[in-house]
Formats: C-alpha cells, sequence, structure tokens
C-alpha cells in the first residue's frame, strides 16, 4: 500500500512484521471430546491457544524480537507469500502455552505458518479519503483481518453518501501525516506487536515513538513534572 500511495504523492504509514502460528498433530484426547476447545488467549505466553482439527493451532506474539519486514519496499512480485517458519524464535511462548495445556507437549508439529500482517502506527486500520486527493480511498493497514469486512461497510457508506452512520475518526488515515515518520512507524509497529496480549489498562499511553509532536511549552511543563498524554502523536498535559 504505501508504494502503491506514492504513486500519486500519498503517504501511507505501515510496517509489515512477520507472524507465525503452527498446528499440531492429532491428540486422541481431543478426538475423544465431545466439543470444541474454547479458543484462549494467554498474556504470559502472549499467544492465542485454539483446536485445529483434533489438535491445536497456537499463534504467539512474541514480546521481543520481532521482526519487521521490507522496510525499504515491497518487491512487486511478491503476493502474500509465506517464509521459512522459524520456531526457535517461539521457543520461550510455546514452553509457557505447554505448561497451561500439558497436552501441546504430546504432539507434533505438523506445519508452521509464517507470514506478514500489517500495522499502523497506533494499530486501528488506515480507512477513507486520501489526504489532499478526490476520490482516492484507503482501506488498509488491517493487522485483525476479521474486521475487514465491517470496514467495508463503512467505507462503502462513506464513498457514496459522504459520510457514514458511525464516528470513524479513530480510523480516519488522515490522523496520520508525515510527521509519523518511518522511524516512528517502525518503532510503533514493534511495540504493537510485542504488546498484542499485554494487559492493558485504560486511557494507557505507550510510550514508544514519544515524543514527536510537541508544543513550545512541553519542555517546560515536563520541567514542572507535568503528566503528557498522546493523541495522533501531540503530546498534551493530562
Ligand atoms: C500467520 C497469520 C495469521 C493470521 N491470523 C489471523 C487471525 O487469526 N484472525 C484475523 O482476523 N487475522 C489474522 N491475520 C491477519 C489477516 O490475514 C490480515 O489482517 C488480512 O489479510 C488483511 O487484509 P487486507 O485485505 O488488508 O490485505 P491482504 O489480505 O494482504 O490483501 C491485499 C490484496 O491486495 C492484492 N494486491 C497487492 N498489491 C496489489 C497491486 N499492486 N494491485 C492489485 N492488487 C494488489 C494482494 O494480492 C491481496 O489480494 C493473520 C495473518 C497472518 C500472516
Amino acid at each position: 500500500s504505501p508504494q502503491v500511495g506514492e504513486m500519486v504523492g500519498s503517504y501511507v504509514p505501515l510496517v509489515n512484521l512477520q507472524h507465525q502460528y503452527l498446528i499440531t498433530d492429532n491428540h486422541p484426547d481431543i478426538a475423544a471430546l465431545k466439543k470444541e476447545l474454547p479458543v484462549t488467549r494467554d498474556s504470559i505466553a502472549a499467544s492465542y491457544i485454539r483446536q485445529e482439527g483434533n489438535g491445536f493451532l497456537i499463534g504467539p506474539y512474541e514480546t521481543r524480537g520481532s521482526k519487521p519486514w521490507a522496510l525499504e519496499g515491497v518487491d512487486w512480485s511478491f503476493d502474500r507469500e509465506l517464509f521459512e517458519g522459524d520456531l526457535e524464535r517461539l521457543m520461550p511462548y510455546l514452553e509457557r502455552c505447554m505448561e497451561i495445556v500439558p497436552l501441546f507437549k504430546e504432539v507434533g508439529i505438523s506445519s508452521v505458518i509464517n507470514g506478514l500482517i500489517t500495522h499502523t502506527p497506533d494499530d486501528n486500520l488506515l480507512v477513507g479519503p486520501a489526504k489532499g486527493l478526490r476520490n482516492f480511498w484507503n482501506l488498509c493497514g488491517a493487522s485483525i483481518g476479521i474486521a475487514q469486512g465491517g470496514i467495508g461497510k463503512y467505507l462503502a457508506q462513506w464513498m457514496v453518501y459522504g459520510q457514514t452512520e458511525l464516528n470513524m475518526a479513530s480510523l480516519d488515515s488522515r490522523r496520520f501525516d508525515l510527521w509519523a515518520d518511518k522511524k516512528y512507524c517502525i518503532t510503533r509497529a514493534i511495540e504493537s506487536y510485542e504488546r498484542m496480549y499485554a494487559m492493558a489498562v485504560p486511557n494507557e499511553n505507550r510510550p514508544h515513538g514519544r515524543p514527536i509532536r510537541v508544543s513550545a511549552l512541553h519542555t517546560v511543563l515536563a520541567q514542572k513534572g507535568a503528566i503528557h498524554v498522546v493523541n495522533t502523536g501531540f503530546e498534551k498535559p493530562a
């Protein structure tokens, strides 16, 4: 998307990171179950665990050492390809999964899927009209693919009627501009990947990539002990 945007002078702030999940062999105890296991997420394993066939599907979001990809641009011949599995990187998280799901120790791994997930600096999608262009629309940066269908409905309303029945401000791609430079996008993408399953607290202001947009009073206020919160990159006193 950033390269397509570039063709028309539009800045699309997103970064890809590798994400892996693995599928295990079947286990007779799971085959004997009368109902499907629930999908679980564990903050310490930073993983989702669910039943796949009569085995497991496990996807860790590594809390360190995550891998951004193609920071200089994606080769035009690349089309949703997969990479070699890299289990080494996942081991600390898989070990924790074995603690909480002991049956996982008893099955082999049948496949590892390693693909790309796109991330924006605040991990919300980029949706709506591109800044400064007429009739050029974004719908990209979806880290959670399952959200795509619903968002498509509101983008269609936006395109046809010029407005939507829901407030789209938090997804509007115009919330970012050149201030969200490459270094900021990479830093924030890594942060959002590595904190995917961290316990969130209300009004949390994650620290990475800050400060990037400040008022002339920022330093004076900070020296006097002001606590700043952030809104679209702007530091403002809480
Ligand atoms: C390993 C892995 C596990 C995942 N697990 C989940 C999950 O459990 N739940 C979930 O909700 N999401 C999951 N996701 C994320 C989900 O796959 C993505 O969020 C979703 O696919 C993003 O959709 P998209 O339409 O924005 O991009 P894509 O699905 O990548 O679609 C982009 C499309 O654009 C096409 N294209 C590219 N360049 C051009 C061009 N120049 N001209 C025309 N067409 C072009 C591509 O061929 C492709 O069809 C996972 C991703 C990975 C890698």
